[in-house]
């Protein structure tokens, strides 16, 4: 497999731009006079590192592997655009994807002109492979795998991803947001024996960190070169870096501890809203959420709303019919949650069915 082919032509020929610091490496002077910023100021005032160095370095000790399989990206979402925009002619090339899923994969390739070709999982969220392989053509260029699955919360068969990584001549893009949930575990290792294996990571759910926009890709050093030839030079600020780099490299302890937490209160959920007379399957769970089929989720999804409660009516989603999302909160919220879920069964509103 040779990633320079996959890569769309304008994209292996062109010239990155290259920031003021790059060309000198990161921090080797004592004084800065070759970016145009502003000295009178004590913080914030410098660029950040564009290449993330000290933060690469600890996440690859974390995670086990090189720093230059690690790319990072202002949240996961602009990695999965950065992939359809190298790999993916506009116009002419396609990415493959497993409905029900996560709905950026083809946000991001409506956005680039980069069509989907869809190919459902079967009725038990699993990959239809035989499928997948009557539709994967010359054109298709890249496979988003999400596992565990969003919405649906399952973990796929490894034995169902290594036949596509065996036999796909494109990228196999696993998003594995949810893998810290799960107790299978990441399938990150292959990243070695796989070059066109790429890993998506996040700190937006496990490590509780959304709100600085930190993705991680886990990819065959080629990969993360195309990938950073392209993107802009400052995609991760300097407070995202530093808050990612105190948090990996001093609060792992609690990481593992409010994984345990959090896996607690979802069994905890699953065992309450089962017994609920309109829930018809609460649906296994390697994720920090619970896939809930109820009797009308329309009605129920308005009814917590007015209880100040949100929770994500999926039941347009293929194979989803029917059904809720219902992210695993802290210990009071879930308690009032269940509260609210068991007023709404004494309620009109769901006698009605
Ligand atoms: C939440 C989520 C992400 C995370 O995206 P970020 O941009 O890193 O916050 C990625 N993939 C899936 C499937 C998700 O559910």
């Amino acid at each position: 497999m040779s990633i320079q082919n996959l890569l769309r032509e304008n994209i292996r020929k062109l010239k990155a731009y290259s920031s003021a610091r790059e060309e000198e490496g990161f921090k080797t002077a004592n004084i800065y006079l070759d970016a145009n910023e502003n000295g009178f100021y004590k913080e914030m005032n410098r660029y950040p590192d564009p290449l993330q160095r000290k933060l690469k370095k600890e996440i690859a000790n974390w995670r086990n592997v090189s720093a230059k399989q690690v790319f990072l990206g202002n949240g996961s979402d602009e990695i999965i655009d950065l992939f359809i925009r190298a790999f993916c002619e506009p116009g002419k090339e396609s990415i493959l994807v497993n409905p029900p899923t996560y709905g950026m994969y083809e946000v991001c390739a409506n956005v680039n002109a980069v069509e989907v070709e869809k190919v459902n999982l079967t009725s038990d969220f699993q990959l239809d492979v035989t499928s997948i392989w009557d539709q994967v053509s010359e054109k298709t260029k890249l496979i988003f795998i999400c596992s565990p699955n969003n919405p649906t919360g399952n973990r796929l068969k490894i034995p169902d991803i290594v036949d596509i990584l065996t036999r796909f001549n494109g990228l196999v893009i696993l998003d594995e947001a949810y893998v810290d949930f799960s107790i299978a575990g990441s399938l990150l290792p292959l990243i070695s024996q796989f070059k066109n294996l790429v890993v998506l990571q996040t700190l937006s759910k496990a490590w509780g960190l959304a709100g600085i926009r930190l993705g991680m890709a886990f990819a065959d050093q080629e990969i993360v070169e195309a990938l950073t030839k392209i993107k802009f030079p400052y995609n991760v600020n300097s407070i995202s870096q530093q808050i990612a780099y105190n948090k990996i490299k001093n609060e792992r302890d609690d990481f593992y501890d409010i994984i345990q937490r959090v896996l607690r209160q979802r069994n905890y959920l699953v065992d309450e809203l089962s017994g609920l007379s309109y829930v018809q399957k609460v649906y296994p769970s390697d994720a920090n959420f619970l896939l809930v089929k109820v009797d009308q989720p329309g009605a129920l999804f308005v009814y917590l709303r007015k209880k100040q409660i949100l929770i994500r009516d999926r039941s347009k989603e293929p194979g989803c019919e029917g059904c809720v999302r219902i992210t695993v909160g802290k210990p009071s919220e879930n308690k009032k949650l269940l509260a609210a879920m068991k007023e709404y069964e004494k309620s009109s509103c769901c006698a009605l069915t």
